[in-house]
């Protein structure tokens, strides 16, 4: 190499635009003596570099190395340019088409910088709730078109003072084009109004509603992606009323602790849950409880494990500086609604559960709950994937037409592609209700708009009745492919891996309807993205009662004890008597006799329940997979022993699992008076070992050596790891879930990868 100058030019693609990039492009080339040129472009951010060849190489090395803590680099392209003769560097206008394909940023943290200056009482933004920069604040959550400006977000009502638009100029500022700027002067404001959403004359509302909490007030607090419930949670009445006022009866509420030590102090962190509680999106945590601590009870009752977040608004801060143990911050919904945005819509639905109300004048577009994750098999688990990860695509590892993939019925989530991105939206909740069905819709239009892609096939689920599968069939002009639920399980598994080869696919879940009108849940798939066959499942037993089964797993244990005894056994020495008695057991028994409203299923969830309810934990569930996670939480880390199993290598296609053994083995455990935790830790060592098992079977058969766990029953720990492990063992490679959720939530992905590839093969065939 010489120090002949030379000429580069560099596309790089990814989150490189409203997270300072260009200003850290141009220090960069500062700091290597280099010139050119920096503009947005419609995938990202083209560069012209002049200079030494050595250079412009340690410039490219330092890109992913020093970039903004916001940018996300997907792609550097180099081509060689013409020498121009450039005598600087400088940032130059986008082209007006620039940012149509760009991708936008989470909502994230404040950033270090920033919450240094809100806390320095000779700065201008001191005590300022809405302190951002390039590289911190909100974005996904206020932007209402694209491209992404000012005028296109909820700061349009805001026009910056002289000194916010002095550093918005400056490339050398860390708020050079960072759309959100304000200060006290010019931007945002909060204030406290009553229940009635009348405004209080108070001189400091952050320090008046700070007070009001200690008093045991319901403060709700309109944060980032939308408002909070806000308790002292060491506060037993206050959180109790709360509950009472919320119609929350058994759900835990999500914690907020001021830092790491606070969080300590009321849970067991590991090193690598540290990590996910300081990271830049803030998600709540699971953590397990620690046994004596100031936090009420009624936060989680009966609940191993505290849902805990490190504050991420700059509001936040300034609430949790004021010394709280911890804040009880519950999404400010009612039941199964989805979280309140608008200040007048907040007052009109929260108006009966809150006593005060801490709002700011700054619009929020689209709600985005918190996302929640958990550390589980060495890796991060997201159960729900929304504020601070959306709208980040999960990359696809070939390039499929544009989908829109609708969704499942609980959990629901959408998912838009373009290109080798596919884009699953935040959190939408269960689709039982209008205000969930608004705000399904209004999620689909506003994706589409914000990431200007038309769909042109349309996706869903395979049950008719799912509101998302309605919504599908009503796009006139667009082909719409039904995807079986637990094929999309196993599809979105592979999608987030990068697998194009068919994989052994365990799909374990609550409810998905498969093609034969049964209820599918203990599915082992062979599969590839444009099919599946069945390969094995779980013995189907009725649900007695339909959606009642799901609600009382005493009447799951009832038929699988009947389908593993062919009658109901005496239950008088059993511990599930306490929760239906011999007359109740006896309805239900001829409710499954006559076939009357009992469906069959495979599910394995339902298998739980029926565990759950037979070693006497719990009769009846507030929420779909509370009995389980209580069976699960309760398992003896001691016992090694698990139950026989058995099933017929020889039988025909598909193999039909038998779970008579299990239920028979559990019942001679109960009655040899062994605990609920040693029957919990042999039940999860028996259904590792069995698939295990199976899948070693199948991959004989098949050749396949790739996994893939999905479905939402491997949030439970103990499956994941156990299985994961055991099955790493029989040398498989085993494909999880790091960047969608198990469950549900991660259902679109599946669906939206399925129609694509059936497409494909419907094309070419
Ligand atoms: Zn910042
Ligand atoms: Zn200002
Ligand atoms: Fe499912």
């Amino acid at each position: 190499m010489t120090d002949q100058p030379t000429a580069t030019r560099l596309s790089i693609n990814g989150i490189v635009q409203g997270v300072g990039f260009r200003p850290f492009l141009y220090q960069l080339a500062r700091q290597h003596g280099l010139n050119g040129e920096v503009a947005n472009t419609a995938s990202g951010v083209g560069v012209v570099l002049e200079g030494p060849a050595l250079s412009i190489e340690r410039f490219v090395d330092d890109l992913s190395v020093k970039k903004p803590p916001l940018a996300v680099i997907v792609e550097v392209t180099r081509t060689p340019a013409p020498l121009h003769g450039f005598i600087t560097f400088s940032i130059v206008k986008s082209r007006a088409d620039a940012t149509r394909a760009t991708l936008i940023s989470p909502d994230v943290m404040v950033c270090d910088d920033c919450l240094a200056e809100m806390r320095d009482p000779a700065d201008r933004r001191f005590g300022y709730p809405f302190i951002n920069c390039t590289n911190c604040g909100p974005r996904y959550t206020i932007i209402d078109d694209i491209p992404y400006d000012r005028p296109k977000t909820s700061m349009r009502h805001f026009t910056m003072c002289a000194a916010c638009q002095a550093e918005y100029d400056d490339p050398a500022n860390r708020r050079f084009h960072a759309q959100p700027n304000a200060c006290p002067v010019c931007g945002p404001r909060v204030s406290l109004c009553d229940a009635k959403g009348r405004g209080l004359a108070v001189d400091d509302p952050i320090a008046e509603a700070i007070r009001r909490i200690r008093q045991g007030h319901i403060v709700a607090v309109k944060g980032l992606g939308g408002f909070h419930l806000a308790v002292d949670a060491t506060n037993a009445e206050a959180v109790t009323r709360l509950r009472r006022r919320k119609h929350r009866e058994e759900k835990p509420f999500a914690l907020m602790c001021h830092d790491l030590d606070a969080v300590r102090a009321i849970a067991r962190v590991a090193p690598e849950e540290d990590h996910l509680l300081l990271s830049i999106q803030r998600p709540i945590v699971l953590l397990r409880k620690r046994a004596e601590t100031a936090i009420a009870t009624g936060v989680a009752p009966g609940n191993p494990w505290f849902g805990i977040m490190l504050p991420y608004a700059p509001l936040h801060h300034l609430l949790m500086d004021a010394g709280f143990v911890a804040l009880v911050m519950t999404s400010a919904n009612l039941r199964d609604e989805p979280i309140a945005i608008d200040n007048v819509e907040a007052f009109a639905r929260l108006g009966d559960i809150a006593d005060d109300f801490l709002v700011h004048d700054r619009d929020i577009i689209l709600r985005s709950d918190d996302s929640i994750v958990r550390h589980s098999a060495g890796q991060r688990r997201p159960i729900r994937r929304s504020r601070g990860y959306v709208p980040v695509p999960v990359f696809l590892k070939h390039a499929v037409p544009s989908v829109l993939a609708c969704g499942a019925e609980l959990k629901n989530t959408i998912c838009l592609t373009r290109g080798r991105q596919a884009f699953v939206s935040q959190h939408i909740g269960d689709l039982e209700n209008r205000a969930a069905e608004e705000f399904f819709r209004l999620t689909i239009d506003h994706l589409k708009r914000i990431l200007d892609i038309t769909p042109e096939f349309v996706a869903c689920d395979l049950h008719p009745d799912y509101l998302s599968t309605r919504y599908a069939r009503t796009l006139r002009d667009i082909p719409v492919v039904a995807v079986q639920h637990h094929h999309a399980h196993i599809a979105a598994c592979m999608a987030e891996n990068q697998i194009d080869a068919p994989v052994i696919g365990l799909a374990f879940d609550g409810t998905g309807l498969g093609p034969d009108g049964s209820i599918w849940g203990g599915e082992i798939l062979v599969a590839d993205y444009a099919g599946y066959t069945r390969a094995a499942y779980l013995q189907p037993v009725p649900m007695p009662g339909g959606a009642a089964a799901i609600r009382d797993p005493w009447r799951m244990a009832l038929a699988h004890l009947r389908s593993a005894f062919g009658d109901v056994p005496d239950l008088a020495d059993l511990p599930v008597v306490r929760f239906a008695d011999a007359g109740q057991a006896q309805v239900i028994l001829q409710m499954m006799e006559r076939g009357v409203n009992s469906p069959f299923t495979s599910s394995l969830g339902r298998l739980f329940d029926a565990v759950a309810a037979l070693v006497g934990l719990r009769g009846r569930v507030a929420f779909e997979g509370q009995a389980a996670m209580e069976l699960e939480a309760i398992a003896d880390d001691h016992e090694t022993g698990r139950y026989a199993v058995t099933w017929d290598a020889h039988a025909d296609d598909p193999l039909v699992i038998p779970t008579a053994p299990m239920i028979q083995a559990v019942v001679d455990d109960l009655r040899a008076k062994r605990s609920p935790a040693v029957i919990s830790a042999r039940f999860h060592h028996t259904l590792i070992a069995l698939f295990d098992e199976l899948c070693r079977h199948l991959g004989a058969r098949t050749g396949i050596r790739q996994v893939a766990l999905s479905g939402g029953v491997f949030q439970n720990c103990r499956m994941l790891e156990g299985l994961s492990l055991a099955l790493q063992k029989s040398g498989f490679e085993v494909l999880t879930h790091r960047l969608v959720p198990a469950n549900d939530g991660g259902l679109s992905l599946g669906q939206a990868v399925v129609a694509a590839a059936q497409i494909a093969t419907r094309i070419s065939g």
